[in-house]
């Protein structure tokens, strides 16, 4: 038999223990450790709550939670709780999939400002992630500026957008819900560095603005190239630009927008003590496709500053860091001798939810190589763990726990909703009765 722990319960991490699960049958027992007694990582607490279709993916992924091959063990911090040294005398290998949780920074002045937010703690708190309960962030002023041009900034932008009927069917949490319906802002601008060409925004995300109930989305035709040249883009990117062209065309009258401001480097943030404006250095695209600063400025007006420029993965005691690329220094996957990352730990944080299904088998591949699912292991596995986190007093949680956490999530949804999560950590271990 052997052992395999996978840190993180996002998709990275159950794609991975499902491949376990597939290429070693019942030669392994694989064991998925998460820091929440909640699983699935961004499912949970990074995709939109409009979007519940896509959420739907965890329904495969509580299949492999409920095999006999496989246990989830929650409330467990690696790095905090236990080490990866710790975890690799315990097991044949470990498998870190814990993601990038943290917003990278746009490092100009003024970014530190009460008013500027990440778009982890934005997003996070209109999940329920229990780390940005308390965010608040000022929904007051009139006008709100996300900078970035991928679709986790169209998500905050859309989000910000919606008027409370939108949000039927959603899960949104209940404080973010009440606190944008009383939300005064009427402007969302979108900053991108680059221009409609350079966008990592996909059609479906695009498409979805043009009917916003209302909310009108705005682009500057002159920031397009000749429509001849959208022919040498892929066919997405092309119906994507197709999208952004088209909002030119709609005729509504709207009381709120959403302003694309395309070629708009932001240069410092500015405000007597909270952000109130942005100053924008107007760019252009230079020789490699990069932006250039052309020296001409302008001010966007925001009291509410999102920035959406991408994730970084934490360091852990003991274990290689790419400090470039801010994630796990691996090979392919491979960290060391058995052990491995995989999904945004291993890439950095691209890609959707299925980019990390490839990539979890990869991985998986070469540890069946590397570990012949034939060899003896002499670890303990998860007995072992849990004997060392009993003597620690962690209170490690189990998948029935989070069973119960979801059950009682969903009898007390809304109307229309279908779970109202808990938002607190304590929460959670309260309906467990800890
Ligand atoms: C705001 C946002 C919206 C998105 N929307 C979409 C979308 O609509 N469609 C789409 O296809 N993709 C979307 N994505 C991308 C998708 O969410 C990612 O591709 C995917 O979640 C990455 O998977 P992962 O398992 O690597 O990381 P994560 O999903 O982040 O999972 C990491 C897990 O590790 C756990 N963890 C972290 N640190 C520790 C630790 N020290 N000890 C134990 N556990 C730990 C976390 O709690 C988490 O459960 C979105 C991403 C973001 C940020």
């Amino acid at each position: 038999m052997r052992h395999f722990a996978v840190v993180g319960s996002g998709p990275a991490g159950f794609y991975t223990a499902e491949a376990l699960e597939k290429a070693y049958g019942d030669a392994a027992r694989i064991d998925i450790l998460d820091r929440y007694p909640v699983p699935y990582g961004l499912i949970r607490f990074g995709v939109a709550p409009d979007h519940q279709s896509l959420k739907a993916v965890s329904k495969r992924y509580d299949k492999v939670a409920e095999s006999a091959g496989v246990d989830f063990i929650g409330n467990v911090t690696v790095g905090r709780d236990v080490s990866v040294a710790e975890l690799l005398d315990l097991y044949d290998a470990v498998i870190l999939a814990i993601g990038a949780p943290r917003d990278r920074k746009l490092g100009i002045p003024g970014e530190e400002l009460p008013g500027v937010v990440g778009s982890a703690e934005f997003v996070g708190w209109y999940n329920g992630h229990p780390d940005f309960a308390e965010l608040d962030p000022p929904l007051d002023g009139t006008h709100a500026a996300v900078i970035g041009n991928g679709n986790v900034a169209l998500d905050c932008a859309r989000i910000l957008s919606k008027t409370r009927h939108e949000f039927e069917g959603s899960d949104i949490v209940g404080h973010a819900l009440e606190a944008l319906d009383r939300s005064a802002i009427r402007t969302v601008t979108i900053l991108g560095r680059r221009g409609p060409h350079q966008i990592a925004m996909t059609p479906k995300e695009l498409g979805e603005l043009g009917h916003l109930e209302a909310t009108l989305p705005l682009v500057d035709l002159s920031d397009f190239p000749p429509r001849e040249a959208d022919e040498a883009l892929e066919p997405g990117q092309r119906k994507s630009v197709a999208i952004l062209r088209e909002f030119n065309d709609i005729r509504a009258n709207k009381p709120k927008s959403m302003i694309f401001d395309f070629f708009a480097k932001p240069l410092r943030i500015e405000g007597d003590g909270k952000a109130e404006r942005i100053i924008v250095e107007r760019t252009e695209l230079d020789e490699k496709g990069g932006a250039r600063g052309t020296g001409e400025t302008y001010e966007v007006p925001a009291s509410l500053v999102i920035t959406a420029i991408g994730y970084w993965t934490p360091p852990i005691d003991g274990v290689a860091y790419d400090e470039r690329g801010t994630r796990f220094l691996n090979d392919n996957g491979k960290i060391a001798d058995r052990l491995y990352a995989v999904g945004w730990a291993r890439r950095g944080p691209t890609g959707t939810i299925g980019t990390n299904r490839p990539d979890g088998y990869e991985v998986a591949d070469r540890i069946a190589a590397e570990l012949p699912p034939e060899g003896e292991s002499d670890r303990p596995g998860a007995e072992g763990l849990k004997r060392l986190l009993d003597s620690r007093r962690v209170m490690a949680t189990d998948y029935d726990d989070w069973r119960k956490i979801e059950e009682t999530e969903t009898a007390r949804a809304r109307p229309g909703s279908p779970r109202e999560k808990f938002v607190r950590h304590e929460e959670w271990l309260q309906t467990l009765g800890r």
